[in-house]
C-alpha cells in the first residue's frame, strides 16, 4: 500500500495499486477536462466543511447585514461546490447550472438563512422555482428519478407539516 492525496482531483487512492492509478488517471483527466471548459473546480470536502462553518457564523453572529448576506453566500457556495462535485463523479456537470444560476434556484428554510437576509439576496438572484426543491440543494438533471424523489420528499414533507400544524 502506498497511498496518495492527489492535490489536484483530490482522490486518495493506492499508488502502488495498477486499478487505483487507472481510477485516478480517468479522474484526474475529467476534472482538468471541467476545469478547461468551465475555468473552475469545485472546493474538496474538507473545504467545504469550513466555509459552511464560517457560513453559519456570519448568519448568525454578523454585526452587520453585510456580514451576514456575505455568509449566506458562503453558504450558497459550499453548497453549490458539493452539488457541482456530485455533478462531476455522475457525469452530468456540463448541464449543472453556474453559481448565479444556481443561487436563484434555491430555496433555504428560513432557520438557516433569516427572511429579510433572503430577501435582499432575492433582489439581486430572484426565486426560480422548479429546479432545486425547497431545503434540498443538490441540482439534478430533469426528468430523472432522482429529482422527481427530490420533489416528491419536499412534497411529502410539507404535506407533514399541514397535517400536524
Ligand atoms: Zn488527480
Amino acid at each position: 500500500m502506498s497511498l496518495v492525496n492527489c492535490s489536484y482531483c483530490h482522490l486518495n487512492y493506492d499508488d502502488s495499486s495498477g486499478i487505483d492509478r487507472n481510477i485516478h488517471k480517468r479522474r484526474h483527466k475529467k476534472w482538468q477536462q471541467v476545469e478547461e471548459t468551465l475555468h473552475y473546480l469545485p472546493r474538496p470536502y474538507a473545504q467545504r466543511e469550513e466555509m459552511k462553518i464560517q457560513a453559519y457564523k456570519l448568519i448568525r453572529e454578523g454585526k452587520t447585514q453585510k456580514e451576514k448576506i456575505q455568509g449566506c453566500m458562503l453558504l450558497f457556495r459550499a453548497h453549490f461546490d458539493r452539488s457541482l462535485s456530485a455533478a462531476i463523479h455522475n457525469n452530468y456537470w456540463k448541464k449543472h447550472p453556474s453559481f448565479e444560476q444556481y443561487v436563484t434556484m434555491m430555496d433555504y428554510h428560513e432557520s438557516v438563512v433569516p427572511e429579510d437576509i433572503m430577501k435582499k439576496i432575492r433582489k439581486k438572484y430572484p426565486h426560480k422555482q422548479g429546479h432545486i426543491a425547497p431545503y434540498f440543494s443538490y441540482w439534478l438533471c430533469p426528468d430523472t428519478t432522482g429529482r422527481n424523489q427530490q420533489f416528491f420528499q419536499a412534497e411529502k414533507r410539507e404535506r407533514k407539516k399541514t397535517v400536524t400544524s
